[in-house]
């Protein structure tokens, strides 16, 4: 990932607006963007004339090994290392991650460096474009996350029965991922069934499941600092005709969204795609989140496939398609894969099966 940090950092400095001599950053998921090193502490500084990244006695001999797209050195406190190495490169002007950073540490910067000016409308677009489009090195640690995840996936259909909670469900996805290599979980496991799968995002009980249920989980592991994201939804027992429809619906639904994605296209007509298909069947109430989210560092990222996102999918995208219908007080099913976007199509990067598995 070195060649992929110094280019990131050359595109970062490139597209500094006029006037900006350079960018600190802050946040601990652009930091490790830019550097390949994850610290919960530092300061990036990256400008033309020069690139430098501090960080505490904690993590600066492990970072002076891994980071070789600009000098490490040692922070100790912000006021006394800050304001000397903008000097040094003749820096005025610095544009601010103004997602990433509060009210109040704005107004420290500004105490440790008077006279010095803030641009903060600029930086997290700049950053933004670039991470949306994922490098190929990228794209390989998302794939493994996600193998990861799948081999958790079909671990799983042997463990889930009559009697097994949601619970340990979640707890034997996670255990199986974080055995098999994963660095961390994407994000809480979900596992719901039965009456609990109608809600999208509802947090595993100590419902055992039953004849009948739908189970729904949603899980991902995170690989080399990248995130996976998956969803799937399987029977146990048999089900009424009334969940193969379901299923059926948001089966095509999520195909036909994978369909529509393609360079160039809006995130709301991508969205619409998927959520026609719910309408027309008659489940458009019951189909209320945006079909899809950007995944890389972070588990949601840009571009959003929503019918409120104004943004359109480019080259390198990756992106979840995960359209579901849930039925309140009743069941749900949410079917999500993981996509790359191409110039005519995408690429799926999740393997798992989606056909409706009845264990
Ligand atoms: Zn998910
Ligand atoms: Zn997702």
């Amino acid at each position: 990932m070195t060649d992929d940090n110094e280019k990131r950092l050359a595109g970062l400095v490139e597209n500094l607006p006029e006037g900006v001599d350079c960018a600190l950053i802050f946040s601990p998921e652009n930091r490790f963007y830019f550097t390949g090193f994850n610290a919960s502490d530092g300061v990036l500084i990256a400008g033309a004339n020069g690139c430098v990244f501090l960080t505490d006695s904690r993590y600066t001999e492990a970072a002076q090994r891994c980071v070789t797209a600009c000098d490490v050195r040692l922070l100790k406190k912000l006021s006394q290392e800050l304001p000397g190495e903008l000097k040094a490169f003749g820096y005025g002007c610095a544009a601010i991650e103004a997602q990433h950073t509060s009210i109040s540490e704005l107004k420290k910067i500004k105490e440790i460096l008077p006279g010095f000016r803030f641009e903060t409308e600029a930086l997290d677009g700049i950053i933004n474009d670039l991470r949306t489009v994922k490098s190929d090195g990228e794209k390989e640690l998302i794939v493994l996350a996600q193998r990861c995840a799948e081999r958790a996936f079909e671990h799983i259909l042997g463990f889930i029965k009559p009697g097994v909670t949601e619970r340990e469900i979640a707890l034997e996805l996670d255990y199986h991922m974080l055995k098999d290599g994963a660095q961390g979980i994407s994000f809480e496991t979900i596992a719901v069934s039965g009456k609990n799968s109608s809600m999208p995002h509802g947090v595993p009980s100590d419902k055992r499941i039953e004849n009948g249920d739908f189970v729904t989980m949603d899980f991902g592991a995170v690989i080399g600092g990248y995130h996976s994201d998956m969803t799937r939804t399987v029977a146990v027992g048999a089900v009424s005709d009334e969940q193969r429809h379901v299923y059926d619906t948001v089966l095509e639904a999520q195909l036909a969204a994978i369909s529509a994605v393609r360079d160039g296209v809006s995130c709301v007509d991508a969205d619409a795609a998927a959520r026609d298909v719910i309408k027309s069947a008659g489940f458009g109430e019951f189909f209320g989140h945006g079909t899809g989210h950007g995944v890389g560092i972070e588990i949601h990222e840009q571009p959003r496939v929503s019918y409120t996102s104004d943004e359109i999918l480019h080259c390198g995208n990756v992106v979840t398609v995960e359209p579901g219908i849930y039925l309140p007080g009743r069941f749900g099913v949410r079917i999500e894969d993981m996509v790359s976007v191409t110039a005519d199509g995408c690429e799926n990067l999740t393997l798992a099966p989606k056909q409706l598995i009845v264990l």
